[in-house]
């Protein structure tokens, strides 16, 4: 498996570089995109690995399915179901054309920003920093990784420069999907949330977990129900690669969701969790060669769920 691993990682060198890191982001400009490394925890707990998989890198939009996933823990299916869609949007993450009808029957998509931000007001906590606090614990919970940290240079130019997001979320609070009158601190919730920093085996271990619907590998310990991984997962598959999830799902086929720092958490449930980093982006805001890596494993392994 490691050297399949390797083989892939050697066979994908030539697209690195055809991606370009997000700038829109300055610190995130800063991505090497040289850098392509994988890990995957198969369903008995062993783990293989190949490339630059311990290079820290921030979460960004992976974060999405760990925010859902606490919005679920905290209320239950039917309260987030009351505010969150299930819908894909067909539009790019920080799409500002949402449609009235969405915005009015309160259907708005988990997986892209304006959902997220919504869905940090979902997360139970008496500030916006307990919130955050709390979410960081799921996610060292989730990657069995207590060390998982803030990176508070991401963090700043994220907020400094995250008007969009400061659009989105005051398009929500006019239409009262943000109830709490302090916009900044929800914002600032969802600035800290997209960089909580990473490494591809962070991404392998969560994305196991919501594979075996909700154990961790090897001691089995149940975390969350599997009602909530159906869920999840399911997102994942629609939407989790935003407007490329169609053409993901035909070359690779399996829930993922990506971020704009370049990694990938792919979950083949029942089988293995996947994690992949290569700051290279394509024009969708997907790692390129990650997901070149991605569906040549899924080819060579017979991944695909279809
Ligand atoms: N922090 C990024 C943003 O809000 C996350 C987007 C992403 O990873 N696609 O724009």
């Amino acid at each position: 498996m490691e050297v399949l691993l390797e083989e892939i990682i050697e066979q994908c060198a030539p697209y690195k570089a055809l991606g370009k890191p997000a700038s829109y982001i300055p610190e995130l400009a800063k991505g090497d995109v040289n850098d392509l490394g994988m890990y995957v925890i198969l369903n008995n707990g062993q783990t293989f690995k190949a490339g630059d998989y311990k290079k820290p890198f921030t979460i960004q939009s992976v974060v999405k399915p760990i925010l859902l996933l606490l919005a679920l823990m905290d209320n239950g299916l039917d309260k987030v179901r009351e505010k969150i869609g299930v819908e894909a949007t067909g539009k790019p993450f920080d799409a500002i054309n949402v449609t009235d009808q969405s915005l009015q029957n309160q259907h708005i998509n988990p997986m892209v920003n304006m959902g997220a931000i919504a869905m940090c007001t979902l997360i139970s906590g008496a500030t916006y920093e307990e919130r955050f606090q709390r979410l960081l614990e799921l996610t060292r919970k989730l990657a069995g990784n207590n060390e998982i940290e803030l990176d508070e240079a991401v963090y700043l130019s994220e907020k400094r420069t995250g008007n969009k997001n400061r659009a989105l979320a005051y398009l929500l609070k006019s239409y009262g999907l943000i109830e709490d009158d302090d916009v900044e601190s929800v914002l600032d919730c969802y600035f800290k949330a997209c960089s909580i920093k990473v490494t591809c085996k962070d991404l392998a271990r969560i994305a196991y977990v919501f594979s075996s619907h909700g154990k961790m590998p090897i001691s089995d310990e149940r975390i969350f129900p599997a009602e909530f991984a159906h869920f999840v997962n399911a997102v994942l598959v629609t939407c989790g690669m935003y407007d490329g999830s169609g053409d993901f799902a035909v070359r690779v086929g399996v829930p993922a969701k990506s971020g704009v720092g370049g990694g990938i958490m792919a979950v083949v449930p029942t089988r293995m969790g996947i994690g992949i980093f290569s700051p290279g982006l394509d024009e969708k805001g997907n790692s390129l060669a990650g997901i070149k890596a991605l569906e040549q494993l899924s080819r060579k392994m017979y991944l695909s769920i279809f």
